[in-house]
């Protein structure tokens, strides 16, 4: 078999180096050309990413992040409501990584180059199509096509190929929040390095993690009623944007004011989004994978892993069915329950994050302890603890 993935996020290259496991040859298409930016956001790979990044072998300390081992949320006073663990530390590599993107993205990519699989920057998918009598053809802005058995929709949360696979799809949902942070250097904060201390402010949500002395990465969230028109986020000048930062965080107990002051370059505000439900998943050859099918909001630091995920199981189906449409419909039984379901919760823990006076007493005194009290006690996550055997017999795959 040979597939055709479209886009070089995350999923694509982990999709085709899951393939090249399975024995199935895949090129992978990429819209832009090869750029790496250096400066951009970060995020979480949680232990269920990790693991599946292991069945193909990637250590997850050769991805340039660091451990994340916990979190601490505090109050807008600085009082402890919950701390959890992220991961289990019982071995190397089985704790949250915090990683920039842009550097999960290039060592991913240049490791499935490593591996023989090419990469062809420049290709915008613009059409797709099931081939009679078997295969799919994806043809591109630059007026060029490629053939295979299969089509993976790897190209993230705007997808092209979930239009052409249904050209009524809703779009992505806004979730009431702007999202921002930065790279703060040369100040200190007094938390152990790697614990993530998240604090629910009296306008905003800010958090942060020390990763070496000296050396802090920051995001904060932004309630915002509804989603910033490209204008209104481009008249957010980096001095605007800025000094409305400080403005909301004034009154907070932490170090937002101070880490602010000592981030170089604030990364400008953007919408977060997600999709709730994407109706249709597949079609015959074509399929979707990664954000394209089920994009989740970042406060569940599950997007990448998830994503990550599903490259390595559907290349395991695609192994065990030897049929692309079967595949994907397996793909899909196994997979749109567990997505579905982290989706809502990561929207229900979004919400939190929006100041509300009536809710936060709840929040603080009710909600926060017994979750904190609940992970302490749990033996087994339902998120984190989800592995994928790539020998284990099809019935005892999770789902
Ligand atoms: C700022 C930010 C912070 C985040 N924080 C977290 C976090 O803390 N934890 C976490 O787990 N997740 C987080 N996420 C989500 C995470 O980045 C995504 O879940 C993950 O990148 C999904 O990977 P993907 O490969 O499916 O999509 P993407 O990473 O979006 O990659 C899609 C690729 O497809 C390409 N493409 C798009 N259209 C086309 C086309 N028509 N033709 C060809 N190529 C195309 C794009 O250029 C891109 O390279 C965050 C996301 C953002 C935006």
């Amino acid at each position: 078999m040979r597939a055709i993935i479209v886009g070089a996020g995350i999923t694509g290259p982990v999709t085709a180096m899951a393939l090249q496991k399975a024995g199935i040859d895949a090129v992978v298409h990429e819209a832009y050309d090869r750029t790496a930016d250096g400066v951009g956001a970060y995020l979480n790979l949680a232990p269920n990413g990790l693991a599946a990044l292991r069945v193909l072998d990637i250590d997850p300390h050769d991805l340039g992040g660091f451990d994340t081992p916990a979190l601490e949320l505090r109050g807008s006073g600085g009082r402890l409501l919950a701390h959890l663990a992220m991961g289990r530390d019982d071995g190397p590599g089985t704790v949250s990584q915090t990683v920039r993107r842009s550097d999960l993205y290039t060592r991913l990519r240049d490791e499935a180059v490593r591996r023989g699989i090419p990469v062809e920057y420049g290709k915008r998918l613009v059409d797709a199509a099931a081939v009679p009598g078997g295969g799919a053809v994806a043809s591109f802005a630059d007026g060029s096509t490629a053939e295979g058995d299969l089509l993976v929709g790897a190209d993230g949360l705007h997808s092209r190929t979930r239009t052409i696979l249904d050209p009524g799809c809703p779009p992505p949902r806004y979730t009431g929040l702007l999202n921002t942070g930065g790279y703060a250097s040369g100040v200190s904060v007094d938390a152990r390095e790697g614990v993530f201390t998240m604090i629910f402010g009296r306008r905003a949500f800010f958090a942060y993690v020390q990763r070496a002395p000296g050396d802090v990465w920051w995001f904060a969230n932004v309630p915002r009623a509804r989603a910033a028109s490209d204008d209104e986020l481009a008249s957010w000048t980096p001095d605007r944007w800025r000094a409305e930062l400080e403005r909301l965080f004034a009154d907070d107990a932490g170090p937002a004011l101070e880490l602010i002051a000592a981030t170089p370059r604030v990364i400008s505000p953007w919408n977060t989004l997600d999709l709730p439900k994407v109706p249709v998943w597949h079609r015959g050859p074509i399929g979707l994978v990664g954000d394209a099918a089920h994009g989740i909001s970042p406060t569940s630091g599950q997007g990448a892993s998830l994503s990550i995920e599903d490259g390595v199981l559907l290349a395991r189906l695609l192994r065990d069915h030897g049929d692309p449409t079967a595949a994907f419909g397996a793909f899909e039984a196994l997979r749109r329950g567990r997505v579905e379901k982290l989706i809502a919760q990561a929207k229900r823990t979004s919400n939190q994050k929006i100041p509300n006076p009536l809710t936060r007493v709840l929040r603080d005194r009710v909600i926060l302890p017994l979750v904190s009290r609940a992970a302490a006690r749990s033996t087994k996550d339902w998120v984190t603890d989800y592995r994928i055997d790539w020998d284990a017999p099809a019935d005892r795959l999770p789902a």
